[in-house]
Order: structure tokens, then C-alpha cells, then sequence
């Protein structure tokens, strides 16, 4: 008998098993690949979650594994409108990391074994048990032998990802949904100019996102994003759709990608929703993508895997320490939904490719004014809080910014016109 099953041992997983086990509980993680075995994803990872590895111990040994720190930020909104900087430091850290996964998730997954936790590859979760009153009690699964075997515990976490079993078999509910709205396709890259080492740069052009980061082995992650609708498209010819995006979006680096090797085929996926899940009930909880996805088109759900794993691990530990589960987890759910609904908000307006004339006005005072864009790349970074970002007072003192005469506010009431 465990205390927690972990179904699912990456990014929200691992830590989860590790937090608990580092606190006494009995934890088992049941996780269907074999590490190290790489996932589709891009891996840019926020300075606010690298503030995190850095609080459980693994940041130095994800830094000695070669990874190069990113320390500058450059967005590209169009040829004239550029936004440079990077998000004030937090608890020290001044840089984000973009982790290869193979790299990343078997560091994880270690370290919630060196914390104590029994984690199980190549062990896949076939159903829930569940006893008379309809609670969950444990997992019915497929060991690392083809055996059928069962699992039992006090509660079953589903850090099983977006398309996530334990959501289903629960019926967890959904609420602030929005449809897919990008689809993703990326490649890795060598031999691009070592000035763009420590840089994640952005190319914004029309309904075509550009995204380039560097990660192990001198390599370079270039990745093309196009509104959802163009998923047909893409997927019937992904070379020839990601070439032809780069050259029209970014022509300085099509040129760059000419001179350069590709190192592994294509990957990507449409299979983007946006969703919020009631991330608990009698004998389950839901942490990671499982509880809450998002484009991935702003960089959040490894940071958010780790921080919600943090959250859900104080959140059982109390209900150890004698706090009824029902408010712990509901005080879960707020934590959550609380540091996310407007960085969500934000991702979704950005997943949409519409810069209205606004947003557009923002950019311009983003790109000159170097506190401004500094706290714009702090908001999606996590260390700046997107609540005071996207205050109406700091939109309000952001546009006062502009030249005179070049914005004229639109009143809509009479506090405005007092
Ligand atoms: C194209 C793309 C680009 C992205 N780019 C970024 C980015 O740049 N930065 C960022 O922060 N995030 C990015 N993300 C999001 C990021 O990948 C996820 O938020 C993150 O991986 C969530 O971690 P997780 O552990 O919740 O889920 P996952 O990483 O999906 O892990 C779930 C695990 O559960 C296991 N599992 C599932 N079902 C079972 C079962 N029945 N039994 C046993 N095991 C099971 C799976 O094998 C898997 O290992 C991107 C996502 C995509 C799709």
C-alpha cells in the first residue's frame, strides 16, 4: 500500500514523487516509456522554473550537463519593431535554460529516486480501482513484463499529460476552454552563429511565429508556428510549409538554416487545446498538462508542471498534518488558477496572430522603453507578476509613455472622463 501512485514520471511527475518522498510519503511512479526517451516538445524553460530546480538542488547538475544559459531576449514584431531585454532576476536566477527532454526528464526522474520514490518505467496504467462508495483506491497497470498487476493507495495523481487517463476515468471537470489554436512544427539545427548561443529569438510576422533557441550539443531548436486552421496544410508537405514560413517571416535566418545541417527529422502537433481541469475528487488529484494545458506558443507548461507540483505536494502535506482534503485540494486549486488565469489569458490572445492596433501601441513603448520591455519578458518569464503587468494602471502608464499626440485613450465612461 502506497500513500500516492504517480501515474506519468516527466516534468510534473518526477518532482511531485520527489517533493513528497522528501517529506516521508510512500510514493510509486508508474511511467509507460523508458528514459531517456524524448517527447514532442520545444523545452524553453522560464526563469521562475529554473528558480524552482534551483530550490530542489538540480539546477548546478542540469547546468553541468551542458546546457547553455539564455540570458537575452529578442522579439521580433516586425523589420522596425523589435523588443530586446530579459526579465529581472528572481532568487538570483538571471537566466532561462532550454533542456533537451531525454536530458531533463531522466534528471528528474532520478532525483525523485534518490528522494526515496519507487519510480517504474515501461509500466503502463490501464484503468482505476476503485472500492464501494465509488472512491479511488489504486490503478490497474501493465508491468515492465507485459503483466497485468494492480496498485493501491490513498490517492492516484494523474501527471499523465493532456490527453490524460485519470482525467478521463474520473470525469474531471473542464471549464475555461478554448479551442486548438496554433499548430506547431520544429527541427534541430548546427552551425547557426555563435552569437545567438545565449539568445532566444522571436519572429512575429502576420500569422507565422518563429521561435529559435539553443540547447545541448550546440544545437539550435528552430521552430515554425501557424494558426491552427493551416494544420492540413502543413502536416501534407512540413518541409516545404517550414522553409517557405521561415523565408517570408524571417529571411535572415532562412539564410541562416541554408548554411546549416538539420540534425533529426520534424516534429510537431496540432493536438494543442486550452483547457482548465477541476484537478481533484475523492482519491485523485491531476497535476501538470493532465490539469491544465495551454498553447505552447508562450513557454509556460514546464514551469507550471513544476510550480502545480510544488502546490499539490503542500497541498497533500497538509492533509497529513490533520487539514480536511477538501479544503486543502480546493486551496490547490486556487493556488493554481490563481498564478496562471493571466498569463493564460495572454497566451491565448497571443496564440490568436491578431496584433491589434493596442497591443501594436504597447510594442512600440515595449521597444523603447528598456524597463518596460525588461518587465514585459519578466511577465512571461514568471517573475514579474502578469496581475500588476496587465493592471489597467500600467497599461494606462505604459501608453502615457508614447510620444505626445501619437495615442489618444478612448473613454468609455464618465470615471474616465471626470
Ligand atoms: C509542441 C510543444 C511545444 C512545447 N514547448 C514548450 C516549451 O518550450 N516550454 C515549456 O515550458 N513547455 C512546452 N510545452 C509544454 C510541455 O511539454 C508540457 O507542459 C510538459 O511536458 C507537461 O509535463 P507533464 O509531466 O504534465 O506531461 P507530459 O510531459 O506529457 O508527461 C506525461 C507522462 O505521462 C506518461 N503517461 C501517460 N499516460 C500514461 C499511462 N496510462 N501510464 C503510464 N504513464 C503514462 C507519458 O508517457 C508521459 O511520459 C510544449 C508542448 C508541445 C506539445
Amino acid at each position: 500500500m502506497h500513500d500516492v501512485i504517480v501515474v506519468g514520471g516527466r516534468c510534473a511527475g518526477s518532482p511531485l514523487a520527489m517533493l513528497l518522498a522528501r517529506r516521508g510519503h510512500r510514493v510509486l511512479v508508474l511511467e509507460r516509456a523508458a528514459f531517456p526517451r524524448d517527447t514532442v516538445s520545444t523545452h524553453y524553460v522560464q526563469p521562475s522554473g529554473l528558480v524552482r530546480l534551483a530550490r530542489w538542488g538540480l539546477l548546478e547538475p542540469l547546468l553541468a550537463s551542458g546546457c547553455p544559459p539564455v540570458t537575452e531576449a529578442v522579439w521580433w514584431f516586425a523589420e522596425d519593431l523589435v523588443v530586446r531585454g530579459f526579465a529581472p532576476p528572481m532568487e538570483g536566477v538571471s537566466m532561462a535554460l532550454a533542456p533537451r527532454r531525454t536530458v531533463l526528464d531522466a534528471l528528474l526522474a532520478d532525483a525523485a529516486r534518490q528522494a526515496g520514490a519507487q519510480v517504474r518505467e515501461r509500466c503502463s496504467v490501464r484503468g482505476l480501482l476503485r472500492d464501494a462508495s465509488g472512491r479511488v483506491r489504486g490503478v490497474r497497470y501493465r508491468d515492465e513484463h507485459g503483466r497485468e498487476a494492480e496498485a493501491h493507495a490513498d490517492l492516484v495523481v494523474g501527471a499523465d499529460g493532456r490527453n490524460s487517463l485519470v482525467a478521463r476515468e474520473t470525469g474531471a471537470a473542464e471549464y475555461h476552454r478554448r479551442p486548438p489554436l496554433t499548430v506547431v512544427y520544429y527541427a534541430y539545427w548546427r552551425g547557426l552563429p555563435p552569437e545567438r548561443r545565449n539568445r532566444n529569438e522571436v519572429f512575429l510576422a502576420g500569422d507565422k511565429q518563429i521561435g529559435v533557441i539553443p540547447t545541448h550539443d550546440d544545437a539550435y531548436l528552430v521552430q515554425v508556428a501557424r494558426p491552427h486552421a493551416f494544420y492540413p496544410e502543413y502536416r501534407s508537405d512540413v518541409e516545404g510549409h517550414y522553409h517557405r514560413a521561415l523565408e517570408e517571416a524571417a529571411p535572415s535566418l532562412a539564410r541562416e538554416l541554408a548554411g546549416a545541417r538539420r540534425l533529426e527529422r520534424f516534429r510537431g502537433t496540432a493536438d494543442l487545446p486550452n483547457f482548465y481541469r477541476r484537478p481533484y475528487g475523492p482519491g485523485w488529484a491531476l497535476v501538470g498538462d493532465a490539469g491544465y494545458h495551454k498553447d505552447p506558443l508562450t513557454g509556460q507548461g514546464i514551469s507550471d508542471a513544476w510550480r502545480d507540483a510544488e502546490l499539490l505536494a503542500d497541498a497533500l502535506d497538509q492533509v497529513r498534518g490533520g487539514t480536511p482534503r477538501e479544503e486543502a485540494m480546493a486551496g490547490y486549486e486556487r493556488a493554481r488558477n490563481a498564478a496562471s488565469e493571466a498569463v493564460y489569458e495572454f497566451t491565448c490572445e497571443a496564440a490568436g496572430f491578431d496584433l491589434d492596433p493596442m497591443t501594436r501601441r504597447l510594442v512600440e513603448v515595449l521597444a523603447s522603453h528598456q524597463e518596460d520591455a525588461d518587465r514585459f519578458f519578466g511577465m512571461i518569464a514568471g517573475t514579474v507578476s502578469a496581475g500588476t503587468f496587465f493592471s489597467p494602471e500600467n497599461l494606462l502608464a505604459m501608453l502615457g509613455r508614447l510620444p505626445a499626440g501619437s495615442f489618444t485613450p478612448v473613454t468609455t465612461g464618465p470615471e474616465e472622463t471626470r
